[in-house]
């Protein structure tokens, strides 16, 4: 979603007349797009930010800029403006702004009140890779699952119309790009008047001249056996699904208010593998979430034993700001966590490297 959100970006200042380097130091303005969604990605930005200073305009965009505020400024005094991810169609007025008039770097600028983007934002018509094309279909999420920012920091689920994202390919296949990957925090979910996800595939499968597509990322509860029929009905639909499922233990899922059990999981992740024909799995754990017990971990552990991932992105639980975990006490120690997410990760590389080698025994 951010790789989008920076072509966007992008794509507005050069309509506006700027051009792009890749030399930092040769830059008269400079924009990070940020991340919230773990501290890590947070920690990188205080420390680039902080690198460049000599008059230049830096900006922090996206959802840092919504988590954090003003206090960006008080944190990273060189800042020239912060800007919410619903405000980023502002950027090319506030960077000519600052361009024009070096007082208002005193002031800063600050703009995160933004509720649902233009639609004009998506049509500026630059992608960075020239065969393959990301389409944002909605934005933001109403899940509230009780660990993640993006709902707090992306606002709630807002679905583009249709025909806008079919007019936004075509227009991207004129310009030669014959790959698209559909894109939404809770991609699935998608509805607009009567269109919803399924039937929004298969009008995409059927665009002339495109030639291969995916999505990301499904949630568990929004997955049906009809998305299965339409990922294996499909001649240009990857075979590839990513469908988190955070944890194995029921009294977990609950507390993380994912809305599906283990026993969901686990039927769906079955009837996947019957309907879609080599298709690939992968998900997302989180281990050490507050009050995760030794019992409650081993679920996970037998979980992803049984499911059988192709791969999976394993995460050590950290508290996010204004998140509901954020206000459980963080009871599994770091050393814990550590121990937690190797012993997940050295099972699921057998298990990868299991299935890469039978991959590879077929096609002999
Ligand atoms: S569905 Fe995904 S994006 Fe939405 S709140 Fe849950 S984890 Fe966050």
């Amino acid at each position: 979603m951010n790789t989008r959100d920076s072509e966007v970006i992008s794509g507005l200042l050069l309509k506006a007349g700027y051009k792009i380097t890749d030399e930092p130091e040769r830059a008269d303005i400079i924009i990070f797009n940020t991340c919230s969604v773990r501290q890590h990605a947070e920690d990188k930005v205080w420390s680039e930010a902080g690198r460049y200073k000599n008059g230049k305009i830096i900006g922090v965009v996206g959802c840092m800029a919504q988590n954090y505020g003003e206090g960006v400024f008080e944190r990273s005094p060189n800042v020239s403006f912060v800007v919410g991810p619903a405000d980023i169609q502002k950027i090319p007025d506030i960077v000519a702004k600052l361009g024009k008039d070096k007082a208002l770097f005193a002031r800063k600028i600050f703009e995160t009140e933004g509720e649902a983007r233009p639609e004009e934002i998506y049509h500026t018509g630059f992608y960075e890779d020239k065969n393959h094309a990301f389409v944002v279909i909605s934005e933001g999420c109403s899940n509230f699952c009780s660990y993640c920012v993006v709902p707090h920091v992306r606002g709630r689920l807002h679905n583009r119309n249709y025909e806008d994202i079919l007019k936004e390919i075509q227009k991207a296949l004129e310009k030669g790009i014959t790959r698209f990957t559909l894109l939404g925090q809770n991609v699935n979910a998608y509805k607009y008047e009567s269109m919803d996800f399924v039937r929004l595939l298969r009008l995409v499968d059927a665009i002339e001249g495109l030639e291969e597509f995916g999505f990301v990322t499904s949630h568990p509860r929004d997955t049906s056996v009809d998305l299965f029929k339409a990922m294996n009905d499909s001649g240009k639909l990857k075979k590839y699904l990513h469908l988190p499922v955070q944890s194995g233990s029921d009294r977990i899922l609950k507390l993380m208010q994912r809305g599906y059990s283990r026993k969901f999981y686990l039927e769906l992740a079955d009837n996947y593998r019957k309907i879609v024909k080599a298709g690939a799995l992968t998900t997302d754990i989180i281990v050490g979430f507050p009050a995760e017990s030794e019992g409650d971990f081993q679920d996970t552990y037998d979980l992803v034993k049984a499911a059988r991932f192709n791969s999976a992105y394993i995460f050590k639980y950290s508290p996010r700001p204004h998140t509901e975990a954020s206000r459980m006490a963080d009871t599994v120690s770091r050393a814990e966590k550590e121990r937690r997410h190797r012993k997940i990760l050295d099972m699921q590389k057998e298990i990868s490297n299991k299935l890469k080698s039978q991959k590879y025994e077929k096609h002999k």
